[in-house]
């Protein structure tokens, strides 16, 4: 990466501040975290700063408090996850800037670990506040950002803090730019963008960049459905961005222009309702009853893409293909899920939810790469500079 990595600094005995992605879900009774994938993506980096005898401050923000101190948002649970992971102490400060936290900083030793407060419980944080970033900035002598998650965000402690202290990437951002980027510059061929998941909308821009790159493009999911309408299809009762109706069509145009394989579903799996006991019919994709709604991808799609898919050596998967939360119409996601698993290929899985499907079945270790990325890999791959990426020193 032409970026320089933590690697290439000395962090002996320096107040390393490092801002991470610590914003896990967590359960809305218990408040207890539900999912500490992200605590762990961080534990490379902090156990490297520990072992080269660095201060380690870790910044991050936690849920939209929205610049208040909100008492269920605390940070407070993401320190006690991390100090048993690391099986060492973390302290927990009650801000991420002003005195109290400046003389907790000024007492710690090499090889300590201290969690700042929820960086967004100020509103300067979201507004990327100039002296609210230089606040957070005398707390240490480097930034290492290892917050990928946030990376497309101008917030103060992601781009604008970089105004007041070098700033290096840990290593979960190198390794999600470098994976990233090697997919869009370099993809061994063929190249297989699958995607699903909600609305069109959301991945315009990303599918407009990688349409030039790609040698397929597989849509299953809600999004189907749009783009099966722009085909003049009945949907019946499907998730239906009618907004979108045009930008669809543009979009198989496009694909036409560069000899895109644009493939949709020839069969869907549809139901009357959403919900665990409905009933699962397959309907051909010119057949849906205009009283149903689209509910995943049918066995003939499934078939259809798995037989591209064997051929690709590059598949980047973006989406769940039907509404994978409901056993019942999770089949595709599960199938493809298990096909990627399989193959050689270099399979990369962005976006949260097609990450937590992969996840869940545990099959993330079988795949090149899951991104933790969320809103920020689409960013990526829609050809967009990440302001956090951009702050970070070039490689000399
Ligand atoms: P990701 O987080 O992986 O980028 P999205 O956020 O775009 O994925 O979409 C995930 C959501 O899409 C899931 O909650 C899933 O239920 C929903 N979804 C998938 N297929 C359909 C469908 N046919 N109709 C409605 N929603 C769908
Ligand atoms: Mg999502």
């Amino acid at each position: 990466m032409p970026k320089m990595t933590v690697r290439d600094i000395d962090v002996k005995g320096k107040r390393v501040l490092v801002r991470v992605d610590f914003n896990v879900p967590l359960d809305e009774k218990t408040g207890a975290i539900t999912d500490d994938n992200r605590i762990r993506a961080a534990l490379p980096t902090i156990k490297y700063l520990i072992g080269h005898g660095a201060k380690v401050i870790l910044i991050s923000h936690l849920g939209r408090p929205k610049g208040k101190v909100v008492a269920g948002m605390s940070l407070g649970v993401a320190a006690r996850r991390l100090s048993e992971v690391l099986r060492q102490p973390v302290a927990m400060a009650l801000d991420c800037v002003g005195p109290g936290v400046e003389n907790m900083v000024a007492a710690m030793k090499p090889g300590d670990v201290i969690m700042l407060e929820n960086l967004r419980f100020h509103t300067e944080e979201e507004t990327g506040d100039a002296s609210f970033a230089q606040s957070l900035a005398r707390l240490g002598d480097v930034l290492v950002n290892d917050a990928f998650g946030a990376a497309h965000r101008a917030h103060a402690s992601v781009s604008v803090i970089a105004d007041y202290l070098p700033a290096v990437a840990g290593f979960l951002m190198e390794k999600e730019v470098a994976n990233l980027s090697k997919m869009l510059q370099s993809p061994a061929r063929p190249f297989a963008a699958l995607l699903g998941g909600a609305k069109i909308s959301d991945k315009v821009s990303m599918l407009e960049n990688i349409m030039g790159k790609v040698d397929y493009v597989m849509v299953g999911g809600g999004m189907a459905a749009t783009f099966l309408k722009a085909r003049a299809y009945e949907v019946g009762q499907s998730l239906l961005e009618e907004d979108m109706l045009a930008t669809a069509g543009r979009l198989m145009k496009m694909a036409q222009k560069e000899k895109v394989n644009l493939m949709l579903p020839a069969d869907v799996a549809v139901a009357d309702e959403i919900s665990r006991e409905a009933q699962v019919k397959v309907f051909p994709a010119d057949k849906i009853p205009k009283d149903k709604r689209i509910v995943d991808i049918g066995p003939q799609t499934i078939a259809d893409f798995s037989l591209e898919l064997k051929k690709c050596r590059t598949i980047f998967w973006n989406g769940p293909m039907g509404i994978f939360e409901i056993p019942r119409f999770a089949r595709g996601t599960q199938e493809l899920a298990k096909l990627l698993a399989k193959l050689e290929a270099m399979t990369v899985i962005g976006g949260g939810s097609t990450a937590e499907a992969v996840i869940e079945m545990g099959l993330a270790g079988k795949m090149a790469f899951v991104s933790t990325g969320g809103g920020a890999s689409l960013e990526f791959l829609s050809g967009a500079k990440l302001p956090g990426v951009e702050a970070l020193q070039d490689r000399k």
